[in-house]
């Protein structure tokens, strides 16, 4: 990938005292081959290398002290550039506010049509309407049905119709009568590009006259991705982009080719299946993404959203009285899980998503000790030192486990609370944990 290339032919500049020009020159046609074999059309390519070597001896990096740095600041920024610089907002303006959701089948449609619900609903306050417009199979309205429950937002279908240009009508008319102020309407896909699609997506963009056209791409289908972006601009004249599975393998080579190529923007990028993973686009990050730099940014912001100030206190106060309890781990397991999925985040780690990549490693592994916690009563959650042979025999059987399990976690618990207790003692661990991870 795109990425693991670049950072080969980083490493002969990285850390590197001196540079000369030939390994400059060496260094650039890396670049260009990288993002050639990334989908980046070839005149892109060239204009990129060629910019990137103007700001290099502009820059006179074959003198700085640090040139392998300078370089990669260098082409982070114009990566940064050749995806638009700046974030672009979507617009919700209206009321109701209409997104319709455009895409080739399996490139995370659905799925996105709830995230972003989610998103506009729980960080601007924002009162939406799903419309499952993906008429033809039940499964797919089903699996909408699924989601906005999850999210807690309503569905709009009609049984027995399967018009989508009228469905969408309806949806619209239906969320003006009750006070929704966002609509979005989910469409069907195609494996591949074809006119009756095509028609169809059109027909439901005349007919509701949409503030916002996303068309969602699948970021691991490489140069599919760009020649679909470019038939679905062509025709629908889409006004961003989602790019999806991010969380996947592909480091963001089609970021940069779907810009270049249509020249919209790039909105948000879909990171999991979970509801909450999905980021707005930075094209900053994405650059230091592809550059193998990982994403710290989004991680900190996910990380500190989920671990508020205020939980933190109390339980720094909880640890010093020694009444940390099962409770207390408990809901730190589930503000884990919150953070979404855990290999998704640990992926952004520079370094660790190659290392975690085959691993197991999800919610999975907290299910046990769930069990476990589930299994105790009350009063054994707040005060674990009553718990005596039998009442571990009683956990062990109730939670599907068995005692070693259930000494093991009650072990395991008393050793954190006794370290715990001696960091509180010598340092501010409240202090400490705001300023996490
Ligand atoms: P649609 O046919 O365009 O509606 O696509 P779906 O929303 O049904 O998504 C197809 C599959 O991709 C589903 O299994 C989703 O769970 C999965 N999916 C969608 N977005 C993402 C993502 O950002 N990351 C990952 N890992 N999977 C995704
Ligand atoms: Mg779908």
């Amino acid at each position: 990938n795109l990425s693991e290339k670049l950072e080969r032919s980083f490493k002969l500049l990285k850390g590197q005292g001196k540079i000369t020009e030939i390994n400059i020159a060496e260094t650039l046609k890396d670049v260009r081959r990288a993002l050639l074999n990334a989908d980046v059309n070839y005149k892109t390519a060239k204009t990129f290398t060629e910019a990137v070597k103007q700001k290099a001896l502009g820059a006179d990096v074959l003198n700085a002290v640090q040139p392998g740095q300078m370089m990669v600041k260098i082409v982070h920024d114009e990566l940064a550039q050749l995806m638009g610089g700046e974030s672009v907002d979507i617009n919700i303006k209206g009321n109701p506010a209409v997104i319709l959701m455009a895409g080739l089948q399996g490139s995370g449609k659905t799925t996105h049509t709830g995230k972003l619900a989610n998103l506009l609903k729980t960080k601007r306050g924002k009162k939406p309407l799903l419309v499952a417009g993906d008429v033809y199979r039940p499964a797919a309205i089903n699996q909408l049905q699924v989601l906005g429950e999850q999210i807690g937002v309503p569905v709009y279908t009609e049984e027995g119709n399967n018009d989508p240009v009228q469905l969408a009508k309806d949806g619209i008319k239906h969320a003006k009568a009750n006070g929704y102020d966002l609509v979005i309407v989910d469409t069907a896909g195609r494996l591949a590009i074809d006119e009756q699609m095509m028609n169809e997506i059109a027909a439901i963009k005349k007919a509701i006259n949409p503030e916002e056209i996303l068309f969602v791409v699948d970021s691991m289908t490489g140069q599919d991705a760009v020649n679909t972006a470019k038939e679905f601009n062509d025709r629908l004249n889409f006004d961003g982009v989602i790019l999806t599975k991010l969380d996947g393998d592909t480091r963001g080579g089609a970021a940069l080719s779907i810009r270049s190529v249509v020249d919209k923007p790039i909105k948000f990028v879909g990171m999991g299946e979970k509801m909450d993973a999905l980021d707005v686009f930075h094209p900053n990050r994405m650059a230091d993404r592809i550059l193998g730099m990982g994403d710290i940014v989004s991680l900190v912001e996910r990380a500190q959203e989920q671990f508020d100030a205020e939980e933190a206190r109390k339980l720094q106060k909880k640890i010093a009285k020694n009444q940390f309890s099962f409770n207390d781990f408990l809901s730190q397991i589930q503000q884990i899980k919150k953070m979404g999925n855990l290999k998704d985040l640990a992926g952004m780690i520079p370094g660790m998503g190659k290392a975690i990549k085959n691993m197991d490693f999800d919610d999975d592994a907290f299910k046990g000790i769930e069990a476990i916690i589930y299994s105790m009563t009350p009063d054994e959650r707040e005060n674990p030192t009553i718990l005596n042979g039998s009442r571990r025999k009683r956990i062990a059987v109730g939670s599907g486990t068995n005692i070693q399990e259930v000494n093991r976690l009650i072990k395991q618990f008393e050793d954190t609370r006794k370290v715990m207790r001696m960091m509180t003692k010598g340092k501010n661990m409240g202090r400490m944990m705001q300023n996490m991870p």
